[in-house]
C-alpha cells in the first residue's frame, strides 16, 4: 500500500487515534503545528476535496467540529484553524483528503516540532475522552 493514511486507517501504519467511525478516523499530525493538532480523513481513499462524495464530505466535517470542540474543552485551547490543502501548488503532501485541525493557545505559538510517543499518547487520550461528550457549543 503506497498511501501512508491508507495504511494508518488499516492499521499498518501507527497512529495517535483520537475517533474511529465506520468511514472517518481522526488522529494526532506527527509533526504539530501545535499541541493538539489533529487530521480528519476518510477511510476510503480520496485524493482530494473534489473526489470526496458529498454525503461522506458532511460526516468528515461533523467530525472536524466535534474535535475543534474537544481541543477547545480539553486542552484549554482559544481558538481553533481548520485547514485542507488540495494539490501541490497548495502545499498538499498526502494525496488522502483530510482536515488539519490546528488548535491555538494564548501563550502564542510554538512552532512546528516532532510529536513525543509519551506526548502523543497524553493528547490522544485526553481529546478521545472529551470526544466522547457532545458539546459543540461556539469559541467565546
Ligand atoms: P498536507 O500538507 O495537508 O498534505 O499535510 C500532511 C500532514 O500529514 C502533515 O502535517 C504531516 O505532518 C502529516 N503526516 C504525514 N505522515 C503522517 C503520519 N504517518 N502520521 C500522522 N501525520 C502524518
Ligand atoms: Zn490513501
Amino acid at each position: 500500500m503506497a498511501c501512508v493514511f491508507c495504511e494508518i486507517a488499516a492499521g499498518s501504519a501507527p497512529a495517535y487515534f483520537i475517533y474511529r467511525s465506520q468511514r472517518v478516523i481522526a488522529f494526532l499530525d506527527i509533526y504539530p503545528v501545535e499541541k493538539g493538532h489533529t487530521l480528519v480523513t476518510p477511510l476510503t481513499h480520496y485524493r482530494d476535496l473534489l473526489e470526496v462524495p458529498d454525503d461522506l464530505l458532511a460526516e468528515i466535517i461533523r467530525v472536524v467540529k466535534a474535535v475543534a470542540a474537544a481541543q477547545l474543552r480539553s486542552l484549554g485551547a482559544s481558538g481553533v484553524r481548520v485547514v485542507q490543502n488540495n494539490g501541490s501548488a497548495a502545499g498538499q503532501v498526502v494525496f488522502h483528503v483530510h482536515f488539519h485541525v490546528i488548535p491555538f493557545y494564548t501563550h502564542g505559538v510554538s512552532g512546528r516540532r516532532a510529536l513525543k510517543p509519551d506526548e502523543g499518547e497524553a493528547i490522544s487520550r485526553m481529546l478521545a475522552e472529551a470526544l466522547r461528550v457532545d458539546d459543540t457549543k461556539g469559541i467565546s
